[in-house]
């Protein structure tokens, strides 16, 4: 038995499945997995195939009345002449182009194109394939990558390089500068330590939409990372530009927002960076406006910063100041200082309010703006607070026994951190058992901002505090959320209103008088902060505020100096 072997066959010879072919190439050619058109080389088109027509929206005999240039808008351009030019020096050429349907859509396309000889004439056989699916995947692609999932605003990574674009924009052109401001949203792990996660998360959306809304279609909006957004604006005149985006993004988020059930009022702090052609790259430009935004938040949030050559300096010592704070308790570097309250009515120092003071060894005297933000986010608040409670009871024990029905309650401040926090209501309990003070000596400072973020569980604690013979009073009223709310809901005695509204612009009587009335209906006693004149104080008299505290009253003073001024029995 013999095989037979299949023999070699050209091309050009006539295939015995074929024939000559005709009418098999026709139908392959018409059923083509693919758009195929042929035509001339003036671009006549002689032949299409019924997925050419459907892909070009057109009948097939519409489109055997086309040119290809009808198809190709740029032909006869750049980028198709030199296609032509290497498909007739090479027979074939693949290439991409913008292509036209018949309804005028443009679509992206690649072109494999070959040059063919039939009945004694050049033709060209193009295939084409759209291009659209592959270039919508790509784009999402792309857009996934340098999005921020969440928000799905771009990302650090798409931040930057229209950070590098700027930044040689910059360079490129005197004069030219951008903005680059970060955005920190205050208070993000509060909402989600007590709402959760999906509300935190929630909370970054609508931000996030937010910003987008408020900006101009040229800026970037970014988010970088947690609660950290960046806005970066292309071309501006200078700080004043880049205060008002600032304020404007204030202003969009300070609109009450309604997660988990609870209103919450946004705050953020901003750090800002004018950009200027001495910058290297992106990073460069990011850690600048990193450092005013730490900045910022380390003033207590709610601060915008400009970014100045001199904060690299203070950002150091900021890290300097919490390494210290650690020992400070224990180093006992710690002073307190009380500032008399002053019944208006009497004339008498009825309460003392405990501020608490940094000696430090190299820097002296500090201030509680200097170290207590630093505290407070690196957790060293509660060993401040417990010395601060101690020192102010063990003083006010001391004058009560002195001066019996004639020495004042101590006031001290609690700060937001706490105020949720049943280790409050141990520590006062304990500091009272301790001293031996009767609770009724004692007083605690809260404000607004420490009820915002957890107010069933502040209004748990302040009520257990009240519920020993604790007083509470609300204070710095007006400086903040000014929520009547909080009023209405807490079981304050005493509001002291910010002494922003005591100085004496016009405007700040008639919100002065409000309070007072306000404060009056709901049955608490009324305190003017920041007397610093004797028209001041006649103006807080004159509209009935119950108390007074302020530099014109008395500087806040050592305890050995409020045990001599007590002794005087002073008047008002
Ligand atoms: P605060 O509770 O509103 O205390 C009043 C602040 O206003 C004090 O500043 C006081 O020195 C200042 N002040 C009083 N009268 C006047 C005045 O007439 N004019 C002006 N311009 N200022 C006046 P200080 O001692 O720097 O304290 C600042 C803030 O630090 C306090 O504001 C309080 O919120 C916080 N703080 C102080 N000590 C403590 C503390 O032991 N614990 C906590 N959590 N916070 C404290
Ligand atoms: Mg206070
Ligand atoms: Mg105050």
């Amino acid at each position: 038995m013999s095989v037979q072997q299949p023999t070699a066959r050209s091309y050009s010879e006539p295939s015995p499945a074929l024939g000559d072919g005709g009418e098999v190439y026709r139908q392959l050619f018409r059923h083509a997995d693919g758009a195929i058109l042929l035509h001339d080389l003036e671009g006549r088109i002689l032949e299409v195939n019924p997925q050419a027509a459907a892909l070009f929206g057109y009948r097939e005999e519409e489109l055997l009345a086309l040119r290809f240039s009808d198809l190709n808008p740029s032909y006869g351009k750049h980028r198709s002449l030199r296609a032509l030019r290497q498909l007739r020096s090479a027979g074939k050429v693949r290439f991409t182009a913008d292509l036209l349907r018949k309804s005028g859509a443009i679509f992206p396309a690649e072109i494999s194109a070959s040059l063919l000889e039939a009945g004694g004439m050049t033709l060209v056989a193009g295939c084409v394939r759209d291009l659209s699916e592959r270039q919508r995947l790509a784009t999402e692609l792309e857009r996934a990558i340098a999005s921020d999932p969440l928000t799905h605003l771009p990302n650090r990574s798409l931040l930057r390089d229209r950070l590098a674009e700027a930044i040689g924009l910059a360079q490129r052109h005197a004069g030219h500068r951008f903005a680059l401001l970060l955005v920190g949203i205050d208070r993000l792990r509060s909402i989600n330590d007590s709402l959760g996660h999906p509300a935190g998360d929630r909370v970054l959306r609508v931000v996030g939409r937010r910003l987008a809304e408020q900006l101009d279609p040229g800026d970037t909006v970014a988010r970088l990372e947690g609660a950290t957004f960046a806005v970066l604006r292309r071309d501006v005149g200078g700080i004043i530009d880049a205060r008002e985006i600032a304020e404007k993004i204030e202003r969009a988020l300070h609109v009450p927002l309604v997660v988990a059930g609870r209103e919450l009022v946004l705050t953020a702090s901003i750090g800002m960076v004018i950009g200027h052609p001495a910058y290297r790259d992106a990073d460069d430009c990011l850690r600048d406006a990193d450092t005013a935004l730490y900045r910022a938040k380390s003033l207590g949030g709610g601060r915008q910063v400009v970014f100045q050559p001199g904060m690299h300096r203070a950002a150091v010592e900021h890290l300097q100041i919490e390494h210290a704070l650690r020992q400070v308790v224990a180093r006992e570097e710690l002073e307190l200082l009380f500032q008399p309250i002053v019944c208006l009515r009497q004339g008498t120092i009825v309460e003392l309010e405990a501020l608490v003071r940094w000696r430090h060894p190299e820097r002296g005297l500090l201030t509680p703006d200097a170290f207590l933000p630093v505290a407070e986010a690196t957790g060293q608040m509660l060993d401040i607070e417990a010395w601060v409670l101690r020192q102010a009871a063990c003083w006010c024990y001391a004058w009560q026994a002195r001066f019996a029905e004639h020495a004042p309650r101590v006031a001290v401040n609690v700060s937001s951190c706490h105020v949720s926090r049943s280790e409050l209501v141990s520590l006062v309990c304990e500091v009272l058992g301790d001293t031996d003070l009767a609770p009724s000596r004692l007083r605690l400072e809260v404000t607004e901002s420490a009820m915002i973020d957890q107010p069933e569980a502040a209004l748990a604690v302040l009520t257990k505090l009240r519920d020993r013979g604790v007083s509470v009073a609300l204070d710095d009223f007006g400086s903040g959320y000014s929520s009547l709310r909080y009023l209405h809901e807490f079981p304050f005695d005493a509001l002291k209103i910010d002494r922003a509204f005591v100085g004496g612009q016009p405007r700040s009587s008639a919100i002065l008088r409000t309070v007072v009335h306000l404060g009056h209906e709901l049955g608490v006693t009324v305190t003017a902060e920041g007397v610093e004149s004797a028209e001041d104080l006649a103006r807080v008299r004159a509209l009935g505020c119950e108390h007074a505290q302020g530099f014109h009253l008395s500087r806040p003073l050592d305890g050995a100096a409020v045990t001599a001024l007590l002794a005087e029995r002073p008047r008002w």
